[in-house]
């Protein structure tokens, strides 16, 4: 089935369906876990006042700006699901309200067009992703973004100073450079996997690209990065853009379905939680619905594929402390909190300290740091408080978009921790 026919013939199903809204009983146990609930106060920015919105609209109430601004304020993280004794599956209701909201109430204007330069121009396009990340590469190289920062330029635009702050930088060379190769195992191959690079992690994270396949290798894996392969539809779905999402998802599964992999890796915890959605995505697709199970069941994020291995012992020390933030999308999403913290473990020499709350969201979120950037960066100082409290050398998290947030954190608090990904110090104790 095409992709335009299902436009029109899934509507139905995207928006929150009564009996997912149903399994809510309003206890409130929910509340505390809700980031945007514990900085603003309010009930309608709540997941039980967000549910009941979403239960009025779908009896019949007119979608109003307002219910669209306390949707849109929430961040998706899925905090209230990992809280909830009832089984709501939170994350499952805001993706299809917001659907139903981009289907019945498009945005206009400006946001109309940066949404189509971003999600349909950019995003699945390997050239203009090249393009972009040049350019970008070109900016940072010449100067000017450091001149404009030392200048205090960028504060006189208000947020964009804080948005600027948030931008990837580019690595040259892209990581697009190593797709259609075959990355042998070092010793016995035991493994054959895939690795998904992603959109801008090609461009932006190209070396942790290339750390988790050295990683992958030392543990017995001969690493395919398909050169079919593209954006796993992530953004588009948290912005409501399903159609779009089921596109490449359906791009993705002729692409890797049928290699003989074991298991298809990424190091992208926002990536992971969506792949192993896609059997729910094309659920109503007859074509792709069987095979989107398959996809999905095979999906594995780097840490969870790597602490259910024998792992290959790390004999490099990184002499530090750690402390690791819980990405929203493996702890909430995908329910992985050991596997991270089993491989720091593993690391001579490294002392994980924790901190408070490391599972409440940083406010990264996907572009929700852009879109949302007073809220975000409200996130951002308080997870930097508590950041603060574990005194540790080495911020470790298990996605790129929480590494972009964190990295803005120590830069606006000049608290000069290291920030990387948990595989990249794998990575380091295995050289
Ligand atoms: S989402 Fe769950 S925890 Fe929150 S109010 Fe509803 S039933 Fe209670
Ligand atoms: S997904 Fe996160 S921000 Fe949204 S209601 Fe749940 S806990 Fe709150």
């Amino acid at each position: 089935m095409a992709a335009s026919d299902i436009t029109t013939g899934f509507a139905e199903f995207d928006k929150p369906q009564q009996k997912d809204l149903d399994r809510c009983v309003h206890c409130g146990l929910c509340l505390n876990a809700c980031p945007t609930y514990r900085q603003v106060g309010l009930e309608m920015d709540s997941p039980r006042g967000r549910i009941y919105q979403m239960n009025l609209v779908a009896n019949g109430a007119p979608m109003t700006d307002s219910y669209v601004e306390h949707l849109s304020l929430c961040l998706a993280c899925r905090g209230c699901e990992s809280a909830c004794p009832s089984g709501v599956q939170y994350g499952k209701l805001i993706e299809a309200a917001r659907a139903e909201i981009e289907n019945k109430v498009p945005p206009t204007g400006f946001a109309r067009l940066a949404r189509w330069a971003v999600f349909e121009k950019l995003l699945p396009s390997r050239t203009n992703l090249r393009i972009a990340g040049g350019l970008l590469w070109m900016v940072q190289k010449s100067g000017l973004q450091a001149l404009a920062r030392s200048l205090g330029l960028l504060k006189l635009f208000g947020r964009l100073g804080d948005i600027e702050r948030l931008s990837p930088a580019a690595e040259l060379p892209t990581f697009f450079t190593q797709y259609g190769k075959v990355f042998p195992a070092v010793g016995k191959r035991r493994h054959k996997v895939a690795l998904l690079g992603g959109c801008i992690a090609n461009i932006s994270f190209a070396r942790l690209n290339e750390a988790t396949v050295r990683v992958l290798q030392k543990n017995g894996c001969e690493v395919h990065v398909p050169d079919a392969q593209t954006c796993c539809g992530a953004l588009h779905l948290h912005q409501g853009l399903r159609d779009q999402t089921r596109g490449l998802a359906r791009t993705n599964i002729n692409a890797l379905l049928n290699g003989g992999y074991d298991a298809i890796i990424t190091n992208a915890a926002g990536c992971g939680s969506t792949l192993k959605e896609y059997h729910e995505i094309l659920e109503h697709d007859a074509d792709y619905s069987g095979k989107a199970r398959q996809f999905s069941a095979l999906v594995k994020d780097v840490t969870e594929f790597l602490a259910a291995l024998e792992l290959k012992p790390a004999t490099q020390p990184v002499n530090a402390t750690v402390t690791y933030q819980d990405s929203c999308h493996l702890a909430h999403g995908q329910k992985i909190r050991s596997a991270p913290r089993q491989l720091l473990g593993a690391i001579p020499g490294l002392e994980l300290r924790e901190m408070p709350g490391s599972d409440l969201c940083c406010g990264s979120a996907g572009v929700y740091n852009v879109v949302q950037n007073e809220m975000a960066m409200g996130l951002l100082e308080k997870k930097m408080q508590s950041v603060a409290l574990a005194k540790a050398d080495i911020i470790a998290t298990a996605n790129p978009g929480c590494l972009l947030q964190l990295r803005a954190g120590v830069e606006i608090k000049r608290t000069g921790q290291r920030i990387v990904h948990v595989i990249e110090l794998l990575d380091e104790a295995y050289r």
